[in-house]
């Protein structure tokens, strides 16, 4: 069976990109059919990205970025009825796995979200994903044709050769009959903190006494140009950080190239979430600590005097 077409959705640029990456990896040698989605609000150089990172063809819906998921999925239906993808990749992002189950239910497709890997195998498509909080993987295998894959951002492949012509194709979004009414639209406290982008994360835990020695730790992520992360109980249980910083299995999944962990046990659920950053530093009064088997730099201390070293040596 030669391989299906694919159609790759992300409203997040980099992870567009990604996605067609990965498809054209999973794409027969001659490179037909990798088609991706330019979704509603996409920067303006989104569509030559895509082109350039080796989409064959685009399917460009125009509109502003908060398009409604639902009018969005019906969009993509019609694309999806005309395109007949066998494999639609989507970014496993918070909106992308929205849009994905609305159109698996309107399409009546399979669907899996959070998938670390993906192969074809025969007339199935073989999906990894964590399972047992990030301590073993689940293989599953849906029937190809058509089935929607939600892949973790960070999940993609080698850059593919370049496409000699894309075809571009334009589809105005015509909104379905609403099935929900948005009457109230609230700002969730935290502000627009991405934290998955940051190339530097300083992450406090409960080694941290009180919500005011926070100060201490973002001149530290200031002086590293760095964001804050934080653990669950920081954010969950005593509301010193919002949500946004939040690491983890339940939190948020981050790669940067620089993890500082400060009072961080280093709990499974929590390494989950940062277990693919490139260089870890651990400070932990604690020798023990199962964070220190995650660190390249491992430093035993009380972070109330290894934190004000550290700004004194950056000059803060
Ligand atoms: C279903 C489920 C989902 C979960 N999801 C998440 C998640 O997404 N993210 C997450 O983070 N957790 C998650 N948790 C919670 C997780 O199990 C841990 O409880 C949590 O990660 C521990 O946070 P912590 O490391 O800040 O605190 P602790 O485990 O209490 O560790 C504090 C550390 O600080 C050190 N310390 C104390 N004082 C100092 C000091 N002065 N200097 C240096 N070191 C010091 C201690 O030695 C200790 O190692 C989840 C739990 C469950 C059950």
């Amino acid at each position: 069976m030669s391989p299906d077409p694919f159609l790759c959705y992300s409203e997040e640029p980099d992870v567009a990109v990604d996605l067609v990456r990965l498809a054209r990896s999973l794409a027969d040698p001659s490179g037909t059919g990798v088609r991706a989605v330019v979704p509603p609000g996409a920067p303006a150089d989104l569509a030559d990205r895509l082109a350039a990172g080796g989409a064959h063809g685009l399917e460009i819906v125009p509109g502003p970025a908060e398009s409604d998921p639902q009018v969005l999925a019906a969009t993509l239906a019609e694309i999806v009825r005309v395109a007949k993808p066998g494999l639609l990749l989507f970014g496993s992002t918070k909106r992308g796995r929205e849009v994905a189950g609305r159109l698996a239910g309107l399409l009546d497709l399979p669907a899996l979200t959070g998938a670390t890997a993906v192969r074809l195998e025969g007339e199935s498509v073989r999906v990894e994903r964590e399972a047992l909080s990030g301590n073993a993987v689940a293989i599953e295998r849906i029937p190809r044709g058509p089935a929607i894959v939600a892949v973790l951002p960070g999940t993609t492949g080698p850059a593919p050769a370049p496409v000699a012509s894309v075809e571009r194709r334009e589809h105005p979004t015509a909104p379905p009959p609403p099935l929900t009414e948005r009457t109230e639209v609230r700002t969730k406290p935290g502000g627009q903190l991405e934290i998955e982008k940051a190339e530097r994360i300083v992450t406090i835990g409960r080694g941290l006494r009180k919500k005011e020695d926070l100060t201490m730790i973002e001149a530290l992520a200031r002086a590293l140009g760095a964001e804050v992360g934080c653990t669950r109980p920081l954010a969950a249980e005593a509301g010193w950080l919002s949500d946004d910083h939040w690491i983890g299995l339940t939190g948020h999944r981050v790669h940067p190239k620089l993890y500082v962990a400060l009072g961080v046990s280093g709990a499974v659920q929590h390494l989950v979430g940062m277990r693919s950053a490139r260089i870890v530093v651990a400070v932990n009064r604690d020798a023990n600590a199962p964070i220190f088997a995650q660190a390249d730099y491992k430093i035993v201390g009380d972070l109330y005097q290894i934190v004000p070293a550290l700004l004194r040596a950056l000059g803060g």
